[in-house]
Parts: structure tokens; sequence; C-alpha cells
């Protein structure tokens, strides 16, 4: 026992160290983290937040969470995932957890990090999608074979967050600056392209063109194939196959619960 304390703490100075792992601190156990837990809502396995959010915050987060979970059930079916949930009120707290210019992120099933950019319920079912798409797909090896572009629009959808939406898409279209969304595959990809499209000189609205896109791309095929389409295509995928046939294969197959005629892009009612 004495000798896990020891590794574990050795851990924690190693990853201090060096921020480009920062951010995988929170995977320890959350009480290390030095965030003041508050009580669990939305089936979550804990909320921490830091000590300077305030009471009238952290109930608002409360609420949040309890919408983003209705969020998620209204695209994925159910919740799989209890993640833990880290919350910062402060752009230093969330620093402090690896977190840089973005607004949130995940890791894998286990944790959710908050800016206090992205206190809301949209932000929370976007990290909360991810990690229902990295449990249902099977973990880290099998999502190597999803596009990012598919995760990502996933959890767009999911989110309902005006950010990324179909408003921002129409945008997108009238300036002509779709991206292909089908070539962003792999993270570099992803990142690179998120990059690219905030150059001003190309979107002077700082437009979250890629987010946007590929969650207009989902949400199209989401009206086509439904629920029981996402689930089938994630089926596959975990029991081995790739992702490209998987997906389309779909267009060819009648699936059970889907409904064939088509239906307004976007996340189906609450
Ligand atoms: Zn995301």
């Amino acid at each position: 026992m004495l000798r896990r304390i020891w590794v574990l703490l050795l851990c924690v100075l190693l990853l201090s160290a060096c921020s480009s792992v920062k951010k995988y601190l929170v995977m320890l156990p959350p009480d290390w983290s030095g965030m003041l837990k508050r009580p669990s809502v939305g089936g979550l396995a804990g909320v921490y937040t830091d000590a300077d959010m305030s009471d009238t915050r952290a109930h608002d987060l409360a609420l949040a969470i309890q919408k983003a979970r209705r969020r998620v059930i209204a695209v994925w079916g159910s919740v799989a995932t209890a993640p833990v949930l880290f919350a910062c009120s402060t752009e230093a707290c969330f620093h402090r957890l690896g977190g840089t210019t973005n607004t949130a992120h995940s890791l894998g099933d286990r944790r959710i990090v908050l800016s206090p950019r992205g206190l809301d319920a949209g932000m929370i079912a976007h990290e909360w999608s991810h990690a229902e798409m990295y449990r249902r797909i099977g973990g880290l090896l099998a999502m190597l074979r999803v596009p990012r572009w598919f995760d990502e629009g996933v959890a767009v959808l999911t989110s309902r967050d005006a950010r990324h939406g179909e408003g921002v898409w129409r945008k997108i279209r009238a300036r002509g600056i779709e991206p292909r969304v089908g070539e962003l595959r792999s993270r570099a990809q992803w990142s690179d392209a998120v990059h690219r499209y905030r150059d001003p000189r190309r979107n002077p609205d700082n437009l979250a063109v890629v987010y946007a896109a590929a969650g207009h791309r989902v949400a199209e095929w989401y009206a086509r194939v439904g629920r029981a389409g996402l689930l089938h295509v994630i089926a596959r995928v975990r029991a081995g196959e790739a992702f490209e046939p998987a997906w389309r294969a779909l267009s060819s197959l009648q699936l059970a619960g889907a409904d064939p005629d088509p239906k307004p892009v976007g996340a189906p009612a609450l």
C-alpha cells in the first residue's frame, strides 16, 4: 500500500513538471485535485469546483448538468457513463488542470474539465457525448478508427450549442468557406483545420467553422438514420470493423427504428 502511494506521488511530481501532460493529473483520485467537492448531480461520479466558485454559480452548474444529461439521452437514448466533472470559475484554475485556450475537454470516459467559458449545458453535453462515444465504442484503440469529424459532429449534435449550430453553418455556406469535413480524420488534421480557420482574413467573425461543419454533416445523417443508425455504426466499429464501411453500409440498410422520412436537421426533441 505504502509503495503504491509513493508511486502515485512520484507520478504527480513527474506530471506536474511537464505542462503538456498536466491535464492527465485529473485522472488521479479526484480528492487529490485540490478542488472543492460539491454534491453530485445528474448521475455523474463526482462534481468538483474551485473554491472561488460562488454557491449561486455552483447551483447554476448543477442545473446545467441536469440539462446536459437530458441532451445526451435525446441523442444517445441513455447514459452509459458517469464521468467526474471538474468545473473552473477562473482561467487560473483551468490552466492548473491542463486547460489552455480551449473551452473544455474530456479524458476518455472518466473526466470532464470545464473552463469558466464552458459552464453551460451545451459544453457539458458536448464533452459528455465524447465520453459516451469512447465508452460505447470500446475505448482508446477503437477510438483510433473513428474519424475526428464523426466524434466531434456527434458531440455538436448532442450539445445543441449555438456556437457550433446550424446558424453558424449557414453563414459558413454563404461565405463559401466550408472545410472538407471528410478529410478531418486524425487529431492532427482536426487541430490544424481549427487553427487555419481561425485566420481572421478568411474568417473575420471567428466562427467555429470546423465544429459547425462537422455538426452539420452528422446532423444531416442522424436525421436520416436516427439513433438506431448511430448505435449500429458504433456496434460495428466496436466489433472490429473499419469506420468507413460501417458508415457507408447504412445508406443501403433499413434499420429498425430508423425513420425513412427525412426530418429537419438538428438534435431530436427532448
Ligand atoms: Zn469536442
